[in-house]
């Protein structure tokens, strides 16, 4: 939990206490430790435990921080008894990223199911904004007043310029108030490195995944070149530059989750389904080799080809959805042996 603290300094005025413009102490950014638990995907568990950078709050829906507010009068001692209204608001992304039909709209966009987002969005699966436990509070004995924040899974736009950020008004009865801003989204998620010949990230927007993950996928590349597959590996989606909610996926979220290409014969996009049929360029062997690496790396993989390995989801004929979050990627992982 953070502490932060936004003190107001009231004046006198005919000897009754006014809160004057007088400034105090800018808030106190402390580190923030959470567990991350994106149990807001159909798929998607995690009891991984992350370490978060203290000036950014994790896009999961789930990390809370109590903000807290003091109020001190003129010399500076606490004021208890004091009703601090709080307001939350977005400052950017702005748009459709923060609304169910906005986002309805971007997963249509997106060839994604904007019904299904609308629908999450409504029933607080998916949260466009974040949300505080109460609208106001009133100070006690020390002068604190404290509401708790919990995050939404906002952390930037398509454009990926800047991450996502939502502030919170502190407002005294008087009408002195205080902005806090809080920025939204993982801040160390790093850009998979093409391996050419091995690995290569094609048409993705979302191309940033967690360091481990992205040191796994740089040695899973060096293996298939070494192994001098005819083709490289193809990531079409990892996660956006600060994670978070990124249309058309409902996960991708957290830097450990990625769709594949099946593997093909001629480096384009196939397909192969639950009942054994494929396109004429799917490559069944080399799919499997990938899949078995990815799962002895301790993912989870949906796939629908016949035999390949992966798990049925609907819609998996022609993509590989594999996801780390319910484990660690295991680093040591060289899988030439697998892949060759
Ligand atoms: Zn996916």
């Amino acid at each position: 939990m953070a502490k932060r603290r936004t003190t107001f300094l009231p004046g006198t005025e005919s000897g009754v206490n006014v809160f004057s413009d007088a400034e105090a102490v800018e808030p106190q950014i402390a580190d923030i430790s959470s567990v991350i638990h994106p149990a807001d995907d159909d798929i998607e568990q995690t009891g991984e435990e992350v370490g978060i950078a203290g000036s950014s709050y994790p896009p999961d829906g789930r990390t809370t921080a109590t903000i807290s507010v003091t109020v001190t009068d003129q010399h500076e001692n606490p004021m208890p008894g004091q009703r601090v209204r709080f307001n939350l608001s977005y400052v950017r992304p702005g748009g459709n990223w923060r609304s169910a039909s906005g986002l309805k709209l971007l997963y249509n966009q997106n060839n994604g199911n904007g019904a299904k987002a609308e629908r999450l969005v409504n029933q607080g699966v998916i949260r466009v904004l974040g949300t505080l436990n109460d609208s106001s509070a009133t100070t006690g004995s020390d002068g604190v007043a404290t509401v708790i924040y919990r995050t939404s899974h906002i952390a930037s736009d398509f454009s990926q310029n800047s991450r996502a950020r939502e502030k919170i008004v502190a407002i005294l009865s008087n009408g002195k108030q205080r902005t806090l801003n809080l920025n939204i989204g993982w801040p160390r998620l790093q850009q998979i490195s093409n391996v050419p010949g091995g690995l290569r990230v094609i048409g993705a927007r979302g191309t940033r995944v967690h360091p481990k993950l992205r040191e796994f996928l740089k040695n899973l590349g060096d293996d298939v070149k070494g192994a001098n597959w005819p083709h490289p590996v193809t990531v079409t989606a990892a996660s956006l530059r600060w994670g978070g909610q990124y249309p058309p996926h409902f996960s991708h979220k957290h830097g450990w989750t990625l769709d594949l290409r099946p593997m093909s014969k001629d480096g384009e996009s196939t397909w192969a389904k639950q009942d054994g049929s494929s396109a004429s360029n799917y490559d069944r062997s080399r799919t499997k080799r990938l899949i078995r690496a990815l799962k002895e790396s301790g993912s989870t993989v949906y796939f629908n080809g016949k035999g390949a390995g992966g798990k049925f989801k609907n819609g998996h004929d022609n993509h590989i959805h594999v996801t780390w979050l319910t484990s660690n990627v295991s680093l040591a992982a060289r899988l030439g042996n697998v892949i060759a």
